[in-house]
């Protein structure tokens, strides 16, 4: 039986409708960055699906009665019980988003000149890791570079490189060892409960800490028991504890899986650590228990993190990805395999397979679906991750040239994603008319964030 959304649809929210000659123009002027784009030319939003995600009528009834006291307001037991009912740590602090979490807790947890491991590290993430003045190595498992490759858990971390890296010169240095799931940098793969208990064997063994960065933590979970043999009979919400269980601490943006527009946490088991996050966290973000988010934000938290672990909003998500998914093979275009639940990778760089990296297939394609469809989406290939030189040019290519096309929760139907589709089959047929694009403008830190670049025609 098919399934269907466990909801419908009460508030709308009017979307943009453009016209190319409107869209040509508002791209030259955002100097084709998409994140300078104003929202209002933007008619599919698929950029992030963070902080996007459409709010219950629970949530507003929870938001609307917040409590805003300083200190222990009702809103902070409810985010604080709603966290408990899926991890069992005994120190929990909310903050404002997920970077500020990883900034307080790789801040406390990491000292300079260690080494962070991780199956990927999110980009924030990396950044808050070489802030506190360590270094983030990336060992994803052998598979996930196979972008074709169906492996249901392309999001593990190579245990071989692991326990090599634990046991070898670097293992001292190593501070801890963290787990991205689902792993966004690494195609919203997930990450497999077998992979995270031989994480937690090897941390015991070497002594190193293991953290979860989890902002989506029910999308994994629910993939866990589609996948992996003996979790066909758990709910979502029982292997999401299981998972907590396994780890030292865990950051997480709540703009993701707790369908929030705002907050983070961070839940450590170790008192002493605890007690060093809560001085940066009362310094920086604010007191223990709102920790810079109103009592409307930890109450649509508190709200958001029961309904996403609901089983038939789940299944219903991922099966819209999946069906998405198909739209996009049947229009011509490769995606990283297998679809995961938040996003789809096309694999702009097979599409685009005329165009050097040079003249950034993935941003090429990126624009083509905004000035064909009025779609947003954010490139991940070479003018993400390629290195340059200081006239902007590509020395070192991403090695691969992707797109991501990022589903926010409960947000968009059937038929919005069906006209993605279209508008990406319609490109497809003539893949040799996109144009190249070069740099004219490239800050050294974030760069992505505040390119600007120019199209070649
Ligand atoms: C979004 C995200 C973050 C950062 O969270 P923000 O709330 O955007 O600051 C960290 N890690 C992962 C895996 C994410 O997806």
């Amino acid at each position: 039986m098919k399934s269907f959304p466990p909801y419908r649809v009460q508030v709308v929210k009017e979307i943009p409708i453009t016209t190319r000659q409107e869209r040509e123009e508002a791209l030259a002027r955002a100097g084709y960055n998409m994140f300078d784009l104003p929202a209002n030319m933007v008619t599919i939003d698929l950029l992030t699906d963070s902080g996007t995600g459409a709010v219950s009528a629970a949530q507003e009834a929870g938001a609307a009665a917040a409590d805003r006291s300083y200190a222990g307001s009702d809103s902070w037991f409810r985010f604080k019980s709603a966290l408990e009912d899926l991890t069992s740590f005994p120190h929990l602090f909310p903050v404002h988003q997920g970077r500020a979490a990883e900034r307080i807790l790789f801040s406390t947890a990491l000292k300079p000149g260690q080494i962070s491991l991780s199956n990927t590290h999110f980009d924030t993430t990396r950044a808050n890791v070489e802030l506190a003045g360590a270094q983030a190595r990336d060992l994803p498992c052998p598979e996930a570079a196979d972008l074709d490759s169906r492996d249901p858990f392309k999001g593990n971390i190579d245990l071989g490189a692991l326990e090599e890296t634990l046991s070898g010169p670097d293992g001292s240095r190593v501070g801890q060892v963290l787990i991205t799931i689902t792993n966004n940098g690494g195609g919203g793969q997930p990450v497999s409960m077998a992979n995270l208990k031989a994480v937690r064997a090897l941390c015991d063994r070497f002594g190193v800490p293991f953290f979860l960065d989890a902002a989506r933590f029910a999308e994994n979970s629910w993939l866990i028991t589609q996948r992996e043999e003996g979790y066909a009979g758990k709910t979502p919400k029982e292997v999401a504890q299981e998972t907590f269980a396994l780890a030292d601490g865990f950051v997480a943006s709540l703009k993701k899986d707790a369908i929030a527009p705002m907050g983070a946490a961070i839940g450590v088991r170790d008192e002493n650590l605890a007690k060093q996050c809560e001085a940066i966290l009362i310094a920086t973000e604010g007191f223990r228990t709102y920790g810079g988010l109103g009592g409307h934000d930890l109450e649509r938290v508190a709200q958001g993190l029961r309904e996403v672990v609901d089983p038939n909003y789940l299944r219903n998500r991922a099966e819209e990805t999946a069906h998405f998914a198909r739209l996009i093979n049947e229009a011509g275009v490769d995606i990283v395999q297998p679809a995961g639940v938040h996003g789809l990778y096309l694999n702009a760089g097979r599409l685009l397979q005329h165009m050097p990296p040079h003249g950034f297939p993935g941003h090429a394609l990126a624009c083509e679906l905004y000035l064909a469809g009025g779609i947003r989406c954010a490139e991940l290939g070479s003018l993400y991750l390629g290195t340059f030189d200081d006239e902007h040019n590509l020395i070192t290519p991403a090695p691969f040239e992707l797109v991501r096309l990022a589903i926010p929760r409960r947000t968009y139907t059937l038929a919005h994603l069906e006209y993605v589709a279209d508008v990406l089959a319609t490109i497809a047929k003539n893949p040799e008319s996109v144009p190249e694009y070069r740099v004219t403008h490239a800050p050294q830190l974030l760069r992505h964030f505040n390119l600007k670049l120019r199209q070649v025609s």
